[in-house]
């Protein structure tokens, strides 16, 4: 990917890194449901990982019943394993993993992650670390749903202080509190 120039367009399609499970707090899922009606309701392409799964099955329904659009990515890998949504406006089967997480980056103006494991810290450090290079300008909005991420906001701030990262990476994260908040940060 080359380094893409700063945009000033409107936010026409988000990417949403999330849990294959739907986590210990019902608010995980809560949360999940209303950033897929809040993404319906404000005209913005939901992008994500075309499971039907966790909060990942959570986002993409509620966008879905909401008259949203919905543009999902799976490796043929995990078609079985994570239940893949065959009816989203647009389905996507790559070949690889690292495929997936580059089509769904490309074919988007911002990313925001709700709670979720490793694969979501995964992409969420893809797309922090391939910002710390350059290769994008996407706005990266982190939904600290009942202070899920509040450890993961303690370790970057740490990296921070301990000067292996640059003050750049956290003025790169829009941290917010609820799915509402998440749809105002992308206006
Ligand atoms: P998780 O947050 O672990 O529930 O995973 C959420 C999504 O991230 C799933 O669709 C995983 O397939 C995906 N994922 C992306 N990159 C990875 C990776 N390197 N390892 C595991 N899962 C990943």
């Amino acid at each position: 990917m080359s380094a893409a120039p700063p945009t000033e367009t409107a936010i026409a399609s988000v990417c949403v890194y999330c849990g294959a499970r739907t986590g210990a707090d019902p608010a995980y899922s809560q949360a999940a449901t209303a950033l897929g009606q809040g993404l319906a309701a404000a005209g913005v392409r939901l992008v994500y990982g075309a499971g039907d799964v966790g909060l990942m099955g959570t986002v993409a329904r509620a966008c879905q019943d909401a008259g949203g659009e919905t543009f999902g990515v799976i490796p043929q890998h995990l078609v079985k394993r994570e239940v893949a949504k065959r009816d989203l406006a647009t389905f996507v089967v790559t070949e690889t993993m690292h495929e997936r997480k580059k089509v769904m980056l490309y074919n988007s103006d911002a990313v925001v992650v709700l709670p979720g494991g490793m694969g979501s810290l995964d992409e969420l450090f893809e797309a922090i670390t391939w910002r710390q290079l350059g290769l994008h300008d996407k706005p990266i909005v982190i939904l600290n749903i009942n202070g899920y991420w509040t450890p993961l906001r303690a370790l970057i701030d740490h990296i921070i202080a301990e000067e292996f990262a640059g003050a750049d990476v956290a003025r790169s994260l829009i941290w917010v509190d609820t799915a509402a908040e998440a749809i105002s940060a992308l206006r």
